[in-house]
């Protein structure tokens, strides 16, 4: 079983663009990226703290912009049309989830499609759809980097992704789709998931159900990607797949932590550095 290391292949990720920053500021260009966080949700603010982190790391500058968990959604507005028409700024983020007196839709469809760097702006989704040039969201674009980083095939194999929200699952199947493989995608109504997951060379949980992938749904040799973040009592983190069940089964498998979990961030940094050439 070859065990897929998102840490390592994060890392990497993050020294390339590292690379890339230090040498487009030799040229005279900078990237920056805008974080907006509204309220005071504890993990939102530990995501924006890390993303803050991994800016300073590979040279991106970043622009926080924390505002109080009653701000009017005309206030966010307007302060993304003011991010969107400055120059030196190339990337905006918004932190979900939003307070309930902002409509996350109109937030998001406010960003530029040319600073969309989350990827989730219907433009970018759009493209992703046509197999244009643009935005990818980050966590499925990151499973792609672990999968052809680790080497594994996947034109004409059997691609299997349980999960269809918008940030994953979706945008999952259509990578998977541009890579060649033939793609299945499963979801809460459908019928006889397990044989439909035994089948898969690659096998994809996003579907925020702790350890309910077992070795019952793998097939012997089949790459497993483990989407899912649990906190377990004890505060221990598990995946969607029973890592410790399905580990012997599996040809390669991701860990949580430690498999697609950082690799996340190192795409949103990725995607910074790529939005000077967009
Ligand atoms: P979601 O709840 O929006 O979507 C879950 C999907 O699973 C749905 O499409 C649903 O139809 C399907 N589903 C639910 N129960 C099912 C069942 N019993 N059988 C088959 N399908 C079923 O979740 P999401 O936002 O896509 O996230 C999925 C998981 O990935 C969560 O655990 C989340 O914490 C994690 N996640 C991790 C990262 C990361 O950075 N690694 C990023 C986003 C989400």
């Amino acid at each position: 079983m070859k065990l897929i290391d998102g840490k390592a292949i994060s890392q990497q990720i993050k020294d390339e663009v590292k690379d890339k920053v230090a040498k487009m500021k030799a040229e005279g260009k900078e990237v920056a990226l805008a974080v907006i966080l509204v309220g005071d949700d504890p993990a939102s603010a530990v995501y924006v703290g890390n993303k803050k982190k991994a800016c300073e790391y590979t040279g991106i500058r970043s622009e926080s912009y924390e505002l109080p968990a009653d701000t009017s959604q005309e206030k966010v507005l307007a302060l993304i049309d003011e991010l969107n028409n400055r120059e030196d700024i190339q990337g905006i983020l918004v932190q979900l989830p939003l307070p309930k007196q902002i409509d996350e839709k109109a937030v998001i469809d406010a960003i530029s499609p040319d600073k969309d760097v989350d990827g989730f702006h219907p433009v970018s989704v759009g493209r992703l759809s046509i197999g244009e040039k643009g935005f990818l969201p980050c966590t499925p674009a990151g499973v792609i980097e672990l999968i052809k980083r680790s080497g594994i095939e996947t034109e004409g194999k059997h691609c299997v992704v349980i999960g269809r929200s918008n940030i994953v699952g979706k945008p999952m199947a259509l990578l998977m789709l541009r890579e060649n493989a033939t793609v299945t995608i499963c979801h809460s109504r459908t019928k006889d998931l397990k044989e439909i997951c035994k089948s898969a060379d690659i096998l994809i949980a996003a579907v925020g159900k702790p350890k309910m992938v077992d070795r019952s749904y793998v097939k012997e040799g089949a790459c497993v990607i483990d989407v899912g973040i649990h906190r377990l009592e004890g505060k221990k983190l598990c995946g969607d797949v029973d890592f410790d069940d399905v580990k012997d089964v599996a040809g390669a498998i991701t860990p949580v932590p430690g498999g697609v979990g950082p690799m996340t961030i190192a795409m949103l940094m990725k995607n910074c550095a790529e939005s000077l050439e967009a």
